[in-house]
């Protein structure tokens, strides 16, 4: 895509600090990090979401997540290791190419604020009806 931020990185049109690639996927430091190793894998090829990203490219980068969260360990030693990908504008996608987020939280480093969200006791009947709802048009799809 022309003016797709991520496919220029991909074209090596604008710098990123990059941690891997191969011939499906590019991982890159982010510029504006949660944390220290704040890690993005995205498809060389566009696409903007889970919604419409290839299968094999969503394995491929799924399972590069393995071998970067493993070097994320021995680089940084970590506590623990968020993996974040929204999807659309309601959930804050900023950039329409797909991307999986890695956010390693450091040894003594604050609470990930994407891996702090408030637990509230869900209303069983709503829960239990919306399930319906998605195994109902799971049922319809492929
Ligand atoms: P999201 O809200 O999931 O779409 O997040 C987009 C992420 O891309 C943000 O965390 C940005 O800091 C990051 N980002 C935007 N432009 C660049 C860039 N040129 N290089 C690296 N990361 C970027
Ligand atoms: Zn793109």
């Amino acid at each position: 895509m022309e003016d797709c931020i991520f496919c220029k990185i991909v074209r090596g049109e604008i710098p990123s600090f990059k941690v891997y690639e191969d011939d499906k996927v590019l991982a890159f430091e982010d510029i504006n990090p949660i944390s220290p190793g704040h890690t993005l894998i995205i498809p060389k090829r566009h696409a903007r979401d889970l919604w419409e990203i290839p299968d094999e490219d969503l394995t491929a980068i799924h399972l590069v997540s393995k071998r970067i969260i493993r070097a994320i360990k021995t680089a940084l030693n970590p506590t623990g290791v968020a993996c974040v990908q929204l999807n659309g504008p309601g959930a804050n996608q900023v950039v329409p190419h797909y991307h999986l987020h890695l956010v390693p939280r450091v040894p003594g480093g604050p609470e990930l604020p994407v891996a702090a969200w408030e637990i509230k006791e869900g209303d069983m009947g709503a829960i239990q009806q919306t399930a319906g709802r998605i195994a109902a048009a799971l049922k319809g799809s492929s």
